[in-house]
Parts: structure tokens; C-alpha cells; sequence
């Protein structure tokens, strides 16, 4: 299959790969790093479980062993990594329905997306859209008409003020890291915008600046932009966002496929 943005590495680019089924063992290691917290974990070992082979630019085929797999997946854009999963998941059950459950943001009714003996609402993953990434990687610029400041309490002396920032697309190995930290769900942006800062003010960033500002600054950048940025993070790759509607209250709503859904469900054989 080919993937949504290629894999950078330092010696070219994997833009191809070839799935199997992973094995029961894998299936197990998955299960639990699932069950222990952490489904970037569980991601990872699942897809450098399941590549048979990688293809380059250049159209060479290897066949990485396991180890050299975990760090290709650990390069990939979490949509990229998605792509894939959700692909293995097809191969591993055969119907390519996955059920999952939704939390409704208005009264907090949970929406289930399951089989039962009348009807199948179950997600059918061949309906995700996945878009395709052709050029090189340059980065996601951001800028911001008021700059962001710190400033000292007391004095209000400014600290730091940065009004452009660039960032890479982030890559599995960047939200495992994220996720390592025990950084709660809705602070993970923060973070993943932090790992993946590459410019500030069209300088390359400075370690110490990441330590001291870095944080603050991510935080205080304004509600419109983060949306903005986020939304460029998952601009490639495929779509995972379902619609539900809650019949509770009647509001529909769109939710992103639930990761604790995806590996309890997905990849259950039943
Ligand atoms: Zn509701």
C-alpha cells in the first residue's frame, strides 16, 4: 500500500509497504501495551508486526527485521501510522467493520457504533478517506498578528516574544514521548506542538528557550491558530473522524475514532 506521506529517513524514503497478518504473539504484545495505557505503544508494535516489506523512492524492496521496523513506524505521521493500523485491522478481520464508543459532547450520552441482532452500525473502514501527501516536507508555519509574550511578574519585563512559528508533522514517536511524560489527553497538543517546534521567528529554536518558554508559549497561543494547526497535522493521511448522532438529545456530533475502541474491537477476531 502506498503511504499517506512517506517515511523520512536519513538514508531516503520509504513511500511503500507490504502488510501481513500479524501474528498472535504481536497481537498479545498489542493487547497488553494497550491495556497498560499507552496506544501509540500498541500502534507501533502492531505495525512493525504486520510491514513484510518496505519500498523506497527508488523502488528498492527491503524486508526490515523487527527492530529496524519499530523505528521506521516511529518516524511515520500518527496519520500515516493510522493508515496502516486500519489496514491491518482489515486484513486481521476480514469484514473491515470496526464498532467503537462515542462520547456525546452535549448531554454525555455514550453512542455506541456495534452490531447487534437487528443492525450493524459498525464504522466500515474502507469509508475513511485517506489524502495523499506529494512534496517534500517543509514545515507548518504559523503566525500570529499579536506576538506571544512572558513576561516576568512583577516588573511585566518581556521575557520572550515570538510571533511566527514552524512545525513538523508529528510523528508516532513524538506523541510515545508525549504520552511517556503522563501528559493528560486534552494538554497533549501542547506538548506535541513543543516536540515538534522547529523555528521561532525564523530562527531554528534553542533548547534552553524550549525549557524555559516553550510551554507558556505553546499555551498561549491563540484558540484560532491551535485549530489551525491542528487541522494542518491531519491534513495527510486518513480521515478518522466519524459522525455520530446521539438519540438521546438528538445533536450530531463528529468524534475521532477511539483509539480504546480500535484495539479492543479491531482486532478481535469474532
Ligand atoms: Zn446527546
Amino acid at each position: 500500500m502506498r503511504l499517506a506521506i512517506p517515511v523520512f529517513l536519513p538514508e531516503g524514503r520509504i513511500t511503500d509497504v507490504e502488510l501481513r497478518i500479524p501474528t498472535p504473539g504481536v497481537l498479545s504484545d498489542v493487547g497488553r501495551s494497550a491495556d497498560t495505557g499507552s496506544n501509540y505503544v500498541a500502534m507501533q508494535i502492531l505495525i512493525a508486526g504486520s510491514i513484510e516489506t518496505c519500498t523506497d523512492e527508488k523502488g528498492d524492496v527491503s524486508r526490515p527485521d523487527r527492530s529496524r521496523a519499530k523505528v521506521i513506524v516511529g518516524r511515520m505521521s500518527l496519520q500515516t501510522a493510522w493508515q496502516i493500523a486500519l489496514e491491518v485491522a482489515k486484513l486481521i478481520k476480514g469484514d473491515g467493520k470496526i464498532s467503537g464508543a462515542y462520547e456525546c459532547p452535549e448531554c454525555h450520552n455514550i453512542v455506541r457504533a456495534q452490531k447487534t441482532k437487528d443492525v450493524d452500525l459498525r464504522d466500515d473502514l474502507s469509508d475513511f478517506e485517506v489524502s495523499y501527501k506529494e512534496d517534500e516536507e517543509k514545515g507548518i508555519a504559523i503566525s500570529i498578528d499579536e506576538p506571544v509574550q512572558i513576561e516576568r511578574e512583577g516588573n511585566r519585563e518581556v521575557l520572550s516574544s515570538v510571533s511566527r512559528f514552524v512545525f513538523s508533522t508529528p510523528t508516532l514517536a513524538d506523541y510515545i514521548k508525549v504520552n511517556a511524560r503522563g501528559v493528560e489527553e486534552y494538554r497533549e497538543l501542547f506538548h506535541v506542538m513543543l516536540e515538534t517546534l522547529l523555528e521561532v521567528d525564523g530562527q531554528p529554536v534553542e533548547a534552553k528557550w524550549k525549557t524555559r518558554y516553550g510551554l507558556l508559549t505553546m499555551e498561549r497561543i491563540p484558540y484560532v491558530k491551535m485549530r489551525e494547526l491542528s487541522a494542518s497535522f491531519q491534513r495527510y493521511g486518513i480521515r478518522t473522524r466519524v459522525t455520530r448522532h446521539c438519540p438521546k438529545c438528538g445533536s450530531d456530533f463528529e468524534a475521532r475514532i477511539n483509539a480504546e475502541g480500535f484495539f479492543a474491537s479491531a482486532l478481535r477476531q469474532d
